[in-house]
């Protein structure tokens, strides 16, 4: 039989560690494209999973497969998303810590269907327990749901997830899955008004105009066409040949019961959804005296009804703005330009609390459950955490989302540095190994630069965003210029000697992030953070008849008029807490790689690939776990390999494990220099080592 490492010729390692030239990206980068070619999609950098998007369909998650990683070690057998699930899931069990599997990469590397593998994968392999059978398939069912309403077509992903996720997945003591919790991250509003060329709206309202039937359409008011709707054709791409609209609203409207949702609730949340195609198509005119006004009266009757809040209330609220002057109430009307970005705002921040509803319902429908509690069995339970999150983003264009999604990915690498330089160093510790350091590139710098107190990028956009008079995104830009000027991460039009550079706009800053450069434009920055909603739209809100709108708009934040945190220094808190949950678990990791941009199979762009190496940091992860050793393995699986090359250890050897592995490799020629033996592994230095006795084995 071939063995996994005697294939590397056709098939490359499956550990790169096994590199010979672990120096080389070149190297690393040929190693991919072989296993590539032959559908080998998952390699290993020791306990990191690398994964490259086949783009097609590979016969390889069945519950056979699912079955031969059972309880197998890494290195028995090719690497796989299930070899990551089950080890993780074993490592729970038999250390009882919990655990966390970190996935990350660029949009439309495969970070979700990763995820989405993981899961299944515990649904099928776990026991189910008695009082909570349906779990594991309420946890599936939430993917589609959450998908139609947090995911859109882009250029990048026909699928792509618009906001970050984070889900634990609690188990009991005999290792059922009995719970579960999500997390939400940054659900990109934006894109309800608006989307690229080429782009789509959240999947859920094309969904619903193809799929709702007639009768509902009727009820809402809806067209089936969606060029019909302001909101849907932004980006003139109403449909897509790789996403069956009509049977995906199926699959939401069978999960969405299954899930806890009743039937009440699903109405109310599609009236939500009807009622922001109609606000789209709310158009607005200037009368003489240059007062704005509603031309279309259909549109607003319809929201009214659909939404259950007062019509004229809403008229009014659209075209005309509550102040509070000096302890007094004032009404001024908007200007044409005000009216639109009010009934924009208003359909974002409907939108986005909706989806925040949702995922609070999700939450409660997955919450253990307090009977199991009281009975007793979750004194032993543990948890296994999923980080589904946006990678490093660099586009044509880069706006406030992309300074969010790259500042959390500072904050992940961060985190990768600490915990894969900790785990190296502790486990060299427990096996009494003296640790050499490694250099590395730590980042915090760049993430000071961005989130520390007063002086950081985010605490300069707030007191901007704050500062009364006259602040716009260019003086915000003046205000970074002045604080951040001659930082060694942060760069703009302007030299130290008072010239310009010429390359740059005057509207971006530029950041050197620990995956390269990036070039943000400050256009829009103070409106998204402000990210604010005209007081008496809240109010209009609070008064619905829609109970998950009433729940979304509350009305002590109409009577509060304190200024509730900021966009960025939201995210920025929720980062921190996540930050604080990944700490206290231990972290296996996913990269996932994107082999070409046309979303096609069989094709791998290198130069593409090479952009994900670096971003990902996977030659310095490579360089840190080779830095001692290449390979380690535990002192029974070196000898029960490896037994029949020696007389003393074959067929079995009777003495200490320990002893037998030093006769072993003694008898093999081992120098002394080329490996270690600590407590309970041997450690190798080399891969040639290794190669030449897996040769003498094969011979
Ligand atoms: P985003 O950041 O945009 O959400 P992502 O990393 O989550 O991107 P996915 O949605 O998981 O990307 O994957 C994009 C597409 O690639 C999938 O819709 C699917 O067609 C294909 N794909 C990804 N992984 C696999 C796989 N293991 N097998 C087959 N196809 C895959
Ligand atoms: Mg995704």
């Amino acid at each position: 039989m071939e063995s996994a490492l005697t294939a590397r010729d056709r098939v490359g390692v499956q550990d790169f560690v096994l590199l010979e030239n672990y120096n080389s990206e070149a190297a690393f980068i040929e190693n991919l494209r072989r296993r590539f070619g032959e559908n080998l999609i998952y390699t290993y950098i020791g306990s990191v999973l690398v994964s490259v998007n086949p783009y097609k369909e590979l016969e390889i998650y069945s519950k056979q497969q699912m079955d031969r990683y059972r309880g197998v070690s890494f290195y028995e057998i090719s690497p796989h998303i299930y070899a990551v699930s089950d080890n993780t899931y074993r490592a729970m069990r038999t250390e009882r810590k919990d655990q966390c599997i970190l996935i990350s990469g660029e949009s439309g590397a495969g970070k979700t269907e990763a995820s989405k593998k993981i899961l299944l994968y515990y649904a099928v392999t776990c026991p189910t327990n008695d009082h909570m059978a349906a779990l594991g398939d309420r946890l599936l069912q939430s993917n589609p749901v959450l998908e139609a309403f947090g995911n859109a077509k882009t250029l990048r992903n026909d699928n792509s997830s618009r906001f970050g996720k984070y889900m634990d997945v609690q188990f009991d003591f005999r290792g059922a899955p009995v719970g579960g919790h999500i997390l939400n991250y940054l659900l990109e509003k934006s894109r309800v008004v608006h989307q690229n060329h080429g782009e789509r709206n959240f999947h859920i309202f094309y969904q619903l105009l193809d799929g709702g039937d007639d009768n509902l359409l009727n009820t809402l008011d809806l067209e089936r066409n969606p060029q019909n709707y302001h909101y849907l054709v932004k980006g003139n791409c109403p449909r897509l040949s790789s996403v069956s609209d009509k049977n995906n609203w199926k699959v939401v409207m069978k999960a969405l019961p299954i899930i806890g949702f009743t039937e009440e609730e699903v109405q109310k949340l599609l009236n939500i959804i009807g009622s922001v195609l109609h606000l789209g198509n709310t158009q607005f005119g200037e009368g003489e005296e240059g007062e704005t006004y509603i031309t279309t009266e259909t549109q607003i009757n319809n929201i009214a009804k659909l939404l259950g809040v007062d019509g004229s209330a809403l008229r009014e609220a659209l075209t005309h703005k509550k102040l509070t002057a000096k302890g007094e109430e004032m009404i001024s009307p908007l200007n044409f330009e005000q009216a639109v970005s009010a009934r924009d705002a208003l359909a974002k921040a409907v939108y986005g609390r909706t989806f925040t509803w949702l995922v609070e319902k999700i939450n409660q429908s997955l919450a253990l459950k307090v009977h199991i509690m009281l009975w007793g069995s979750c004194s032993g339970s543990s948890v296994i955490g999923l980080l589904d999150i946006y990678g490093f983003e660099v586009l044509q264009h880069n706006s406030f989302e992309q300074f969010c999604i790259n500042y959390c990915n500072e904050k992940l690498q961060q985190l990768f540095i600490e915990l894969t330089l900790r785990s190296e160093q502790e486990e060299y510790e427990t096996e009494g190994i003296a640790w050499e350091t490694v250099q590395y590139f730590d980042n915090k710098i760049i993430c000071d630069l961005i989130e520390e107190k007063h002086k950081g990028i985010i605490s300069i956009l707030d007191e901007e965003c704050l500062r009364p008079g006259e602040t716009c995104d260019v003086s915000f830009l003046e205000k970074l210029e002045d604080t951040l000027g001659g930082h060694p991460h942060f760069v703009t039009h302007k030299l130290a000697n008072g010239k310009t550079r010429r390359v740059m706009s005057r509207e971006e800053f530029r950041l050197l992030h620990y995956a390269g450069e990036v070039n943000y434009n400050v256009n829009g920055f103070l409106d998204k953070n402000n990210d604010s909603l005209n007081r008496n739209l809240k109010e209009v809100m609070c008064q619905s008849e829609n109970q998950i709108l009433r729940h979304c708009f509350r009305r002590e934040e109409v009577i509060d008029q304190k200024r509730s945190e900021m966009a960025a220094t939201q995210f920025k808190n929720s980062l921190m807490k996540l930050m604080e949950i990944l700490m206290s678990k231990e972290p296996s990791y996913v990269r996932c790689i994107k082999p070409n941009d046309a979303k096609q199979p069989g094709r791998f762009d290198e130069v593409l690939v090479r952009h994900q190496v670096k971003y990902l940091g996977l030659m310095e992860n490579l360089r840190v776990r080779r830095a001692g050793f290449a390979y380690r393995r535990r002192f029974e699986a070196f000898l029960q390999r490896y037994k029949p090359l020696c007389p003393e250890t074959w067929p079995n050897w009777h003495g200490r494990l320990a002893d037998g592995v030093l006769t072993l490799v003694n008898h093999l020629g081992y120098k002394a220099e080329e490996y270690k033996l600590g407590r309970s592994k041997i450690f190798i230095r080399f891969p040639k080592t290794l190669f030449t006795t897996e040769d003498a084995l094969e011979a």
